[in-house]
């Protein structure tokens, strides 16, 4: 693992639309780097695993492509930043301004400010083909995509042979309503980062190391 200089930026947010590869360079920054990712999407999964109030009332929602209420996710992150050292990676959090906003004070209270937002910038048509392909593990919640990692969808989890699975809000009718929602209600972080001074534009599309090149050279720049 590599160590850390002096300016190195440990509290990150990764802000894009649905399968734009935030999910795999969260996996990149914490092989690299040790900081554990934290994706609401992820946190809403277990919870419904688990079989909880929340997790079945979020089902619902994400199963149609649309978000759960502020509330919902606020709760699970403020939880999440308690037990935690300061260092973070949100992967699909923030997801509207009411959420930005939010935890900006939550950070100011703790004196963690975000040191980084990276925007996952790509097209509507790499989107299309990623969500088609993508498959996660049920065992470990690594995220592969078919014909690129494994080769069939049926084949085990690589890293730990656990069971492949596409995600119920990975269709072509949910993605489209995962679309208007990020359009109408996340896209407004883009301004609001940039205008706070935050924002790193990534180019999306190219290949999952080119893309953790560039976030790798910010994170550790002095
Ligand atoms: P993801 O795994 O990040 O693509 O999230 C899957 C689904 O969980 C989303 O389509 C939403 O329904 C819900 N979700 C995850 N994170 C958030 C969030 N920050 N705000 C609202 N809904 C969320």
């Amino acid at each position: 693992m590599k160590k850390a200089g002096a300016g190195f930026k440990s509290r990150i947010v990764l802000l894009g639309p649905p399968a734009s590869g935030k999910g795999t360079q969260a996996e990149l920054i914490k092989a690299r780097y040790g900081i554990e990712p934290t994706s609401t999407g992820a946190m809403l999964r277990d919870e419904l695993r688990r079989g909880t109030e929340i997790g079945i009332a979020a089902d619902e929602l994400t199963r149609r492509g649309q978000l759960v209420p502020d509330s919902m996710v606020i709760g699970l992150v403020e939880n999440w930043l308690s037990a935690r050292d300061g260092s973070f990676v949100f992967d699909g959090f923030p997801r509207t301004l009411a959420q930005g906003i939010e935890l900006e004070k939550l950070l100011l209270t703790r004196q963690t400010p975000l040191d980084a937002v990276f925007f996952f910038n790509v097209s509507q048509e790499v989107i299309r083909e990623r969500v088609l392909h993508r498959v996660t593990c049920e065992e470990c919640g690594r995220i592969f995509s078919i014909g690129l990692q494994v080769a069939a969808e049926n084949n085990p989890c690589p890293v730990c042979r656990g069971h492949l699975v596409h995600r119920s809000d990975d269709t072509l009718e949910a993605l489209e309503q995962r679309m208007n929602e990020y359009r109408q209600k996340t896209e407004p972080l883009v301004p609001f980062y940039r205008e706070a001074g935050l924002l790193v534009e990534l180019a999306a599309a190219e290949s999952p190391e080119a893309v953790f090149s560039e976030i790798s050279t910010v994170m550790e720049a002095a």
